[in-house]
């Protein structure tokens, strides 16, 4: 998925690269440079047409002295052991910058889930938690959706569970759908987070939203809520996003100079997040191949698809005039093109800083599930802001303390949380 780059490696030189820094103890930084325990499972299907059909199905769990491991399973047909490890190793950094109680973990599915019935998405999902029940729980490590997953999959997922362990248990799982368990503000919750991350960064640049405008990469829920977000909380114009094509397997910017209107662009995708070429066409969009988002004149970058999408070869791009990349995206640059933002002096909100809006509310989702008692919309969103903020607020000061690139910052904060928490425990 990150092309080149091995994302577990980038994962591992980023986390080499600060604990450098720190001068951190070399036993802890054995803990820390991998996961705690990992699951590989096979999962038998019956397909439509009564054949099996067996997938490759993954858990990591990096590091839960915090909390429960929490994170995402994502459905996707280049899912490797490695893409898994890395993400989970993410979370737990995300969840530690958060200030969340959680640690963190990654599932994964081999599969293209745009090939399956929704019946076949169903055994699959009740099939991935009959491998693994006995090693999640509200307690012990709590799955969410990522890319290739929904709030209807988790549905299935808690209801596989509950079954399993014989009783109704909704903080198995969060990102379930609303009125089955699901939070309100959990959809937007991580695009949403994005903005409120960039518009703290926007203050301390003193950039304004009514004149800088934005490209983002990407058209699934973290692109679409972050778009939303940038026109209607923050007032600014969005000029592209891009989609991968599914029949034409293949990607597209859809540009318009004068503003996206991402409310309209949604109404034109599909579940998989193919957005409809000759609609956007009838209503004006420009729609140029694969990576144009990267180059086009604005003042903020949002990569908000996958990892290593920023690299040796594509940072070249970036336009003069970006100031602000906010990554949506977890890992979307590399370390190589790391060092190329920095020359350039573009201020950058690492990943697991800007994208924490989706497992904060996750874990309120989880808070809500315990307490048998549901916030509104309104309340959610602004615990989510207030969570966003004051994380934004504690990576800044570090990075200006301490005379360090944002994402090493992040990384000072987290990692410093964690090894507080395993300290507490007598871990080390
Ligand atoms: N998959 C999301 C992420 O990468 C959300 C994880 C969660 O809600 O647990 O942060």
């Amino acid at each position: 998925m990150a092309g080149q780059t091995n994302a577990f490696e980038m994962a591992q030189r980023q986390f080499d690269h600060v604990a450098d820094l720190l001068k951190l103890d070399p036993q802890v930084r054995e803990i820390l440079r991998w996961p705690l325990r990992e699951f590989a499972f096979r999962i038998p299907v019956r397909m439509d047409d009564g054949t099996i059909r067996v997938f490759q199905g993954f858990r990591v769990q990096h590091n839960d002295a915090r909390g429960p491991n929490k994170g995402g399973i994502r459905f996707h047909p280049a899912e490797t052991i490695d893409t898994v490890r890395a993400l989970a190793t993410w979370m737990t950094w995300k969840c530690a910058v958060a200030d969340i109680p959680l640690g963190g973990g990654k599932g994964g599915v081999i599969v293209d889930p745009a090939t399956l019935s929704v019946g076949e998405k169903e055994r699959l999902c009740r099939g991935w938690v009959q491998q693994m029940w006995r090693n999640i729980g509200n307690r012990q490590d709590v799955p969410a959706p990522d890319v290739g997953t929904t709030p209807q999959m988790m549905g299935w997922m808690m209801d596989e569970y509950s079954k399993l362990v014989g009783e109704y248990t909704p903080g198995v799982i969060t990102g379930k759908p609303v009125g089955g368990g699901g939070s309100l503000g959990r959809t937007e919750a991580t695009g949403f987070g994005v903005i409120y991350t960039v518009r703290e960064a926007m203050k301390h640049l003193g950039m304004d939203p009514k004149t800088c405008k934005v490209a983002i990469q990407g058209f699934g829920n973290v692109a679409q809520y972050a778009a939303i977000g940038y026109a209607e909380i923050l007032g600014g114009k969005v000029i592209c996003v891009s989609c991968w094509d599914r029949a034409d397997r293949t990607s597209y910017t859809f540009t318009k100079e004068d503003g996206i209107d991402a409310r309209f662009l949604m109404s034109i995708t599909d579940q998989y997040g193919t957005i409809d070429k000759e609609a956007a066409k009838a209503a004006g969009y420009v729609i140029e191949p694969g990576d144009a988002w990267i180059s086009k004149d604005v003042e903020i970058l949002i990569p908000a698809a996958l990892e290593g999408q920023i690299n040796a070869e594509t940072v070249q791009k970036i336009s003069p005039r970006v100031r602000l990349i906010a990554e949506g995206a977890n890992g979307p640059t590399t370390p190589e093109a790391d060092e190329v933002i920095k020359e350039r002096g573009i201020f950058v909100i690492p990943d697991f800083l800007c994208n924490a809006g989706g497992v904060t509310v996750s874990y309120f989702e989880g808070v809500q599930n315990d307490m048998n008692f549901y916030w509104t919309k309104e309340e959610v969103l602004e615990k989510l802001d207030t969570k966003m903020t004051l994380a934004f607020k504690s990576v800044l000061d570090m990075a200006l303390q301490e005379n360090v690139f944002m994402r090493d910052a992040a990384y000072m904060v987290a990692i410093a949380r964690v090894v507080k928490a395993m300290e507490l425990r007598g871990w080390i």
